[in-house]
């Protein structure tokens, strides 16, 4: 975990808030992360987690998770326990007991009870179309409702009756009474209770009115204790209405709401409604799909929290909106596998290898060490006559500049020797199926005197290899933006955004790996052992490749050196 430091004011929330621990406003950060359990978190939601916990964290303070559940019909347990799960793999841990804003509904009934006794709010008897008719446009003022004037008596016998189940779906509803010309549509009497006839995931069937997300979430945060309630820029304009609802209620605190702009990925989408949308069309397997942005899928991947951790601190906070590249994330990912990802070889399209001169028994166990610079042991490569090495890693017409296998030619076998292309066998369609080599049994761990040989090529013994299915993963989305305006986000799905392999051959150490273990397959990228995987049945992810493919601009070229490299 993070280690407590002072909090430096490193944006404009630190600074706020270090500030508002000067001047005494607030003698210990309280901060929360409030999910509404209607989704799987996606890498947007990793940016506020970063931020609320954070901050907390380096003022010594303390961050809450409560989830915001005033939607029963689209909530579930599941979301809730995804939600928690993925905050603690993130490192986090929040003060206390999770919370749930359920929990004060009786709270919450009690303060409309309180504005309604103070003519602050009032019964509206219209219909769902007559109020939002009502409200007006951003070019003109909204009406007073009919009903606005209604007796505080009669509004708190209609209220009471609303709660006791005596009226239908959409009879009723309680509005605040705050000013129908408001420039700011948020503060047109805006909403505070519905009648909803369905069961609650925490509450069951105790209630049949629910509060508003609006009005539920100040009073939340101010029973909390909350100093610093962090929201994206999209609540700038909730803010009066947050502002207005604790000055009208003087017994509970007055926390600050401060805005920053959200997390926005290219290539990405980051609305929970069309991720769902995704999940429920069967476009990919599940929430936890490795293409998906969610903080599930991107763990299944072979994602670090660390790595998350890191992307989210460099794009940083501000209140400027802007769209992130991918790539960074990617970048940010690979960086920290290369550090700490086992190497290990694995052959994804196998192309058999007879050494010819190799007598046919002889297995020769070869070692070679986990990882370059970080002491990870060794590991023990067994070879044999027959070998794997990569399809492409074979060319007999070779383009110009190939380094590889090449009829007649000579490159070396990673951590043995250097071996020459005598023979190439073909199949009826000519395809190449199978190669014979002798090997120059000179040349372990040493260069032949008289020639160079450039290549180096990855393999494996045929006999001791384990066969692992490979998911190959591109990005979700073909265009930069699937999530602008009303383009139907789904008609720019990339078709090959997973390429299956069901035949790749991996080196021997590999057998034991476990779910979620991540490896350097050498020359290839970075792979995670799947949740689907089994010791009989190993499936791989590739995480990342070993540099960026989209053709950008190479980010760090230590993991991008790998390619090649000497035996
Ligand atoms: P919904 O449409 O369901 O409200 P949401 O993305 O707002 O979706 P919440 O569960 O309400 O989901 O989000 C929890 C917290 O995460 C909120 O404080 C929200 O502001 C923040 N958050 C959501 N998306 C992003 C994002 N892309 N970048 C930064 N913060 C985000
Ligand atoms: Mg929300």
């Amino acid at each position: 975990m993070i280690v407590v430091t002072m909090i430096e004011p490193r944006d404009f929330i630190r600074t706020r808030i270090v500030a508002d621990l000067d001047s005494g406003k607030c003698s210990q950060v309280v901060s929360r992360f409030p999910p509404e359990p209607n989704g799987y978190l996606h890498i947007g939601h990793a940016k506020s987690i970063c931020l609320n916990f954070g901050v907390a964290q380096e003022a010594d303070g303390l961050c809450n998770l409560r989830f915001d559940d005033t939607n029963p019909e689209k909530e579930s347990q599941e979301y809730i326990d995804a939600i928690q799960r993925d905050v603690q793999w993130l490192g986090f841990s929040w003060a206390g007991e999770v919370r749930y804003a359920s929990a004060y509904f009786q709270a919450l009934h009690d303060f409309a009870v309180e504005l309604i006794t103070a003519g602050k709010a009032y019964v509206d008897s219209q219909t769902p179309e007559q109020i939002r008719e009502g409200r007006g446009t951003l070019t003109e003022p909204g009406r007073n409702s009919p009903y606005r004037e209604r007796p505080i008596a009669e509004n708190l016998d209609l209220f009471a009756r609303m709660k006791a189940g005596e009226f239908g779906d959409g009879a009723h509803v309680l509005r605040a009474k705050i000013d129908m010309a408001s420039g700011n549509i948020n503060l047109r009497d805006p909403i505070l209770y519905r009648i909803r006839h369905v069961e609650h995931h925490q509450t069951g069937n105790a209630w049949c009115i629910y509060p508003m997300y609006d009005y539920t979430h100040p009073i939340s945060d101010a029973l909390e204790g909350i100093t610093h309630s962090l929201c994206t820029l999209e609540f700038e304009a909730h803010r009066p209405f947050y502002d207005w609802l604790l000055d009208n209620l003087p017994s509970l605190p007055h926390p600050q709401q401060i805005e920053f702009s959200r997390l926005n990925l290219n290539y990405t989408v980051t609305s929970k409604r069309k991720l769902k949308q995704l999940v429920d069309e069967q476009l990919v397997s599940g929430w936890d799909d490795p293409r998906m942005p969610t903080i599930a899928g991107m763990r299944r991947r072979g994602y670090s929290p660390e790595a998350l951790r890191v992307f989210c601190d460099k794009v940083g906070i501000s209140k400027s909106e802007g769209i992130s590249d991918v790539s960074l994330l990617e970048f940010c990912v690979r960086e920290q596998l290369e550090n700490s990802a086992p190497r290990a070889m694995a052959v994804l399209r196998p192309l058999k290898v007879t050494l010819s001169n190799w007598p046919q028994d002889q297995v020769q166990v070869l070692t070679a060490a986990r990882h370059p610079t970080v002491d990870l042991g060794d590991r023990e490569l067994p070879l044999a006559r027959e070998i794997y090495i990569d399809r492409a890693d074979f060319e007999e017409v070779p383009p110009k500049g190939f380094k590889r296998l090449v009829p007649g030619g000579e490159v070396r076998l990673r951590n043995a020797y250097v071996i020459r292309c005598d023979v190439v066998h073909k199949n009826a369609d000519g395809e190449v199926v199978a190669l014979e080599c002798s090997v120059d049994l000179d040349t372990l761990g040493v260069n032949p005197p008289d020639r160079k040989v450039k290549g180096v090529i990855h393999w494996v013994s045929a006999a001791h290899s384990v066969v692992a299915e490979v998911r190959l993963y591109d990005r979700l989305f073909r265009d930069p933006a699937p999530d602008r305006g009303d383009a139907d986000f789904k008609t720019c799905i990339n078709p090959e955004s997973l390429t299956v392999i069901r035949e790749a051959r991996l080196e021997p150490a590999l057998a034991a790996a476990q779910q979620g273990e991540r490896f350097q397959f050498e020359r290839e990228g970075y792979f995670a052992v799947d949740s689907d995987s089994t010791p009989e049945r190993l499936v791989f992810n590739r995480t990342v490749g070993l540099k960026d493919s989209w053709g950008k601009v190479e980010q760090g070229g230590a993991a991008a050196a790998k390619h090649g490299g000497q035996a």
